[in-house]
């Protein structure tokens, strides 16, 4: 949006007695006032408004389904004619970070000291909010550069990484610090850091584990994942890592497996990678696939073929050996809605095919440490008070590591919760220290 755009937009607004945008919101942005700042030229009010309740807003602006959420709740939507609310808070952001402005002080770090394990989106916004309670916030991060999925999910197209990269300098500039390389588990356990002196432990982890396929044929070379795929392509587009040293052979024929938000990434990426072709493989119809819908569609337009209705049955070997084709079988959608096999099969032919059928969370900090519990799936239990603590005292968590893969304002939403219950914990910690002494 150009400024006269943002503007126009903005003097549309209602400001209505109930914003429905607020509510639609999940973490609450102040939706009505920041309009009305940038309504009155105040883009620095603007600015500081959104930053009270989001430490990401340029990165919500551009990758948040705001179609489902706050737009939908806009009273204007009713006429089909929203206000567009996401692209008003990409604008603001983007004009803050390009001409430098830093609304939040530093923190004084008088309150305690919170280590936070994992930068993506659920790290990042208890980094944030306890920072600006004035808490110390150290974050572990396992990769060499900070931004969980932002950083090493989201492909450059639609994420930028300077987009990130600015977002997180924020965070350094009101006193977060970020020790990046570090597996928390491997590299440094859980009872270490609380014997390094940290009031309490964050985990905000991901779901760090890609699921399989455990098909005939499983060990050929050539099957690769899809958050492997998007971690490699971030890294040689970053300089980091040479091409030939990764499984990426940009001129294959690809099968995507899956048919959500981190297939339609994979499948896109490999378009503009230059595959010969790329093909999503997907056991339903198009009507369950489960991508926003916008991604659908422009992966769609960019070329990417669909095979709907085929479940796979074994991978096919190629002539020298490595991954040469996908066994499919037809299925069936009873009048129940129900997916049923039908026993024709055929093999679709490609030479490299990435799985992107879901993630589930790694065990590297629950193996090495005791008393943090896990569901049968391996996703971390908490409990409602404090908000997000584990069942070992002192440890929190939330984001995808909890409820599972979800959206980043979910991720946010839940962890400013969580946030306040850090605070809520260490302040009662240290009171109940003081009343001991
Ligand atoms: C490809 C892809 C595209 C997506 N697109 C969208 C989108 O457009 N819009 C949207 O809203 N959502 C999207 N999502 C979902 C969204 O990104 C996630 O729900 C969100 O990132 C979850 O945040 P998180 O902080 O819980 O986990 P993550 O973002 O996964 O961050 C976890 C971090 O913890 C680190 N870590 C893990 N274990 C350790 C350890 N032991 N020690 C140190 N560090 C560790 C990881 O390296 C990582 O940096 C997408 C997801 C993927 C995979």
């Amino acid at each position: 949006m150009s400024m006269a755009d943002a503007l126009k937009e903005a003097r549309r607004c209602l400001n209505c007695a109930k914003p429905g945008c607020r509510t639609g919101c999940p973490i609450e942005n102040n939706i009505p006032q920041f309009i009305r700042a940038l309504r009155d030229g105040n883009l620095g009010t603007a600015y500081e408004i959104i930053s009270e309740r989001s430490n990401l807003p340029a990165i919500c602006g551009r990758v948040c389904p705001h179609e489902k959420q706050c737009e939908s709740h806009c009273v204007l939507a009713r006429n089909k004619n929203g206000i567009k609310v996401g692209s008003l808070e990409r604008f603001i952001a983007d004009f803050a970070h390009i001409n430098g402005l830093k609304p939040i002080p530093p923190t004084t770090g008088e309150r305690g000291s919170v280590a936070v394990i994992g930068s993506g989106p659920a790290g990042l916004t208890v980094a944030g909010d306890l920072a600006k309670m004035n808490f110390g916030v150290t974050v572990f991060e396992g990769m060499p550069e900070p931004g969980g999925v932002l950083m090493f999910g989201i492909p450059e197209f639609r994420l930028s990484k300077v987009v990130v990269r600015r977002e997180i300098d924020q965070l350094r500039h009101i006193g977060v610090v970020f020790k990046t390389g570090v597996l928390v588990g491997p590299d440094i356990t859980v009872d270490d850091m609380f014997a390094q002196g940290f009031d309490a432990i964050f985990m905000g982890t991901g779901t760090a584990l890609p699921k399989t396929l455990d098909l005939p044929g499983k060990e050929l070379a050539g099957i690769i994942t899809a958050t492997y795929y998007l971690q490699m392509v971030v890294l040689v587009e970053n300089g980091k890592l040479d091409a030939r040293e990764t499984l990426l052979h940009d001129s294959d024929r690809i099968l995507v497996i899956g048919a959500g938000n981190v297939a339609m990434d994979a499948a896109r990426t490999a378009i503009r990678r230059g595959a010969k072709s790329v093909t999503v493989v997907y056991h339903k119809t198009d009507k369950q696939v489960s991508a926003f819908p916008n991604e659908f569609t422009a992966a769609q337009k960019e070329g990417v073929q669909f095979e709907f209705l085929q479940s796979p049955t074994a991978y096919t070997a190629a002539a020298d050996g490595s991954v040469g084709g996908l066994d499919v079988e037809e299925m069936v959608q009873t009048p129940e809605g129900k997916f049923k096999p039908t026993g024709k099969h055929k093999v679709i032919p490609c030479d490299r095919i990435i799985l992107a059928i879901g993630q589930k969370p790694a065990a590297r900090i629950v193996s090495t440490t005791t008393g943090i519990r896990v569901d049968e799936r391996g996703f971390v239990i908490t409990r409602e008070r404090p908000y997000g603590m584990t069942t070992r005292a002192g440890v929190f968590s939330s984001g995808d590591v909890v409820h599972g893969p979800a959206t980043v304002v979910l991720a946010m939403r839940e962890s400013k919760k969580v946030a306040a219950g850090i605070a809520q914990y260490v302040d009662a910690k240290h009171l109940l220290a003081e009343c001991e002494e």
